[in-house]
């Protein structure tokens, strides 16, 4: 539990200068960290007060591409502590213009990319290409289990042809997210279930996908993430040593407080391990006893400022 000092020093370090203010809220987890999955709130003090409750230095906010303004009116609330990716439905004709123009408007990635199209399909392989011209980084959920009847497959094809994909576009930097991207660290996955637990079969296609791929990084959000690091702790100490510079930390929490309050996985019952947590603390505890500190910063601060170049606090 966060100590009532730490707590203190994270609220006033709003107010304060960058550097003086990265290393209070450096406190709680020892290192600062950065949240590269943070969908964006409605107001500028419920991005902040989900930052200062999880101890979370920094965010990603994953917006609509038209959203710039609103951004914008967050950032200004909070110097320095928010940069954003823009999303756009990518079966509409207008989505290339529209992302085109959030990257010209500060943008530093694509995401999230969450939409019922195949992972190869046209509309996405055009995406992926421009993501390239811009050499921004794009941020896909991968599912194929549904939450809820009739929800649809995300990126559907995971398993069968994002191989490919990673090959076709060499230069666009990929952030897998999502059920079917964690649940296939494991060898013996055949989308039976959409977050699978029990021992993991080593030699699982994404593991092996970020080994050989360079342009492939992970992001460990949500259920998803935190289910695949609690699986085998064997296994997860060794992953993460593993690909060290290719992971990165995110929430993808929807808790109003950043200590569990008023979120319930309510439509997505197979995630109820979750329910009444903060899904962030609950990932960077796991994190912290699975790796060494060195690891633990990279994935949770080091990797990120490099993948969407974000200037040093
Ligand atoms: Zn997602
Ligand atoms: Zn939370």
């Amino acid at each position: 539990m966060i100590s009532r000092r730490s707590f203190l020093s994270v609220a006033a370090a709003s107010a304060m200068a960058p550097a003086l203010r990265v290393a209070a809220q450096s406190a709680e987890w020892d290192s600062p960290v950065f949240d590269l999955h943070f969908h964006l709130r409605a107001s500028g003090r419920a991005n902040t007060a989900h930052l200062d409750g999880a101890g979370i230095a920094k965010a990603n906010l994953l917006s609509r591409a038209t959203a710039a303004e609103q951004v914008r009116a967050v950032q200004a609330e909070a110097p320095g502590r928010f940069v954003w990716f823009a999303s756009a439905d990518v079966t509409r004709p207008d989505s290339v213009e529209a992302l085109t123009q959030a990257v010209k408007n500060g943008a530093r990635g694509f995401g999230e990319m969450k939409y019922h199209a195949a992972t190869n399909s046209a509309e996405f392989r055009r995406i992926y290409a421009l993501a390239a011209d811009l050499t921004v980084p794009i941020l896909i959920h991968f599912q194929e289990v549904d939450h809820f009847e009739n929800e649809g497959r995300w990126s559907p094809g995971f398993a069968d042809a994002f191989e490919s994909v990673l090959k076709a576009f060499p230069r666009t930097r990929f952030i897998g997210h999502a059920d079917a991207f964690w649940a296939n660290v494991s060898a013996d996955y055949h989308n039976e279930a959409a977050y699978p637990s029990g021992p993991v079969k080593r030699g699982g296609l994404t593991d092996r996908l970020l080994g050989a791929y360079p342009n492939l990084y992970g992001d460990i959000s949500a259920n998803s993430g935190n289910n695949m690091l609690s699986r085998d702790p064997e296994f997860t100490r060794d992953f993460l040593r593993r690909h060290q510079d290719k992971l990165l930390f995110g929430s993808d929490c929807a808790c109003t407080d950043g200590r569990g309050g008023g979120v319930g996985q309510a439509n997505n019952p197979a995630a109820s391990r979750l329910a009444g947590k903060c899904v962030a603390r609950e990932t960077l505890t796991l994190l912290k006893r699975s790796t060494t500190p060195e690891v633990f910063r990279k994935v949770t601060w080091d990797n990120a400022h490099r993948l969407l170049a974000i200037p040093p606090a």
